[in-house]
């Protein structure tokens, strides 16, 4: 996958996207959900994020205390270290890693925590989980980032716009 294309595509396509997102905010929350449930497992089934690591390089997840007790185990360091030496507090008052690209982040984009990685990481993009209604703003923000909602937008856009 050319990452830097997707995303340059998703960039002029950002102004469209915003005009599809504001059509789909009149959308029933059963239908919405569907609608994406449906396109976020086909652009997922051809997308292999090791070959993109962008999210893992761009964002800052939250890190709960639960997430740094199941790390904690798993590299065998005490959570007081794990919170020292990779973690730091944000605006928000919760942890998120101290740098980015995160840390755990290793060569060819493979995640070293990955079955242990923060409930953030997995849940991310968001793009099939209930209540699309009240993500469609960090939806339109993540196409810039992540090329699998680009390409869920570019996917539900004839069904929306007709
Ligand atoms: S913990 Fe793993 S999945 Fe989460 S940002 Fe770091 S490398 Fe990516
Ligand atoms: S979730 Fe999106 S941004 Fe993250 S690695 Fe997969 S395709 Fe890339």
């Amino acid at each position: 996958m050319n990452i830097e294309g997707e995303l340059q595509k998703a960039k002029n396509q950002y102004k469209e996207n915003k005009k599809l997102i504001e059509k789909l905010k009149r959308w029933k929350r059963k239908d919405l959900d569907a609608l994406f449930v449906e396109a976020h497992e086909a652009v997922f089934e051809e997308i292999d994020c090791r070959e993109c690591g962008n999210c893992c390089k761009a964002l800052g997840p939250r890190v709960t205390n639960r997430d740094i007790d199941k790390i904690s185990k798993f590299i065998n360091m005490r959570a007081g270290k794990v919170r020292n030496t990779y973690l730091r507090v944000d605006e928000d008052n919760d942890y998120v890693f101290n740098k980015m690209p995160c840390p755990f982040l290793k060569d060819a984009n493979e995640c070293s925590i990955y079955d242990v990685r923060p409930r953030a990481c997995e849940e991310y993009p968001h793009t099939d989980y209930p209540n699309m209604q009240k993500k469609l703003h960090i939806t339109l923000k993540n196409s810039l980032i992540c090329p699998g909602v680009y390409r869920i937008l570019e996917k539900i856009r004839p069904e929306v716009m007709d």
